[in-house]
């Protein structure tokens, strides 16, 4: 039988784990690349003046992941992008895009 003692001192080093683990996850999202298999079918550029024009017809330089719903840190030179759950700069691009409002 766990007596409250015993349990609370179960509870610290799974608390101590918690409040870790989130900022250990942030750290290791890693930087979307245009070679990844995903970005290359999304037609993602690291630039947005330099997306395929020919392919994405209604791609204008207007349309960059800082002003993308997906882009989840609005202001920021890079941010995760929560379709790729990767990081992608400000001036990038995807046929993902879709503006934020
Ligand atoms: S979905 Fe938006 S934020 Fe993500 S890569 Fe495409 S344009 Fe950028």
């Amino acid at each position: 039988m766990t007596n409250r003692r015993e349990f609370i001192l179960k509870l610290v080093p799974l608390a101590g784990a918690a409040a870790v683990l989130p900022r250990v996850a942030m750290a290791e999202v890693p930087d979307l690349t245009e070679s990844d298999p995903m970005a290359i079918a999304m037609g993602f550029v690291l630039d947005t003046t330099r997306a395929n024009q020919a392919k994405y017809p209604k791609h204008t330089t207007e349309q960059f992941c800082g002003r993308c719903l997906h882009f989840t840190k609005p202001g920021a030179d890079k941010a995760r992008c929560d379709l790729f759950n990767k990081v992608v700069p400000h001036h990038g691009w995807c046929s993902g895009f879709s503006k934020r409002p």
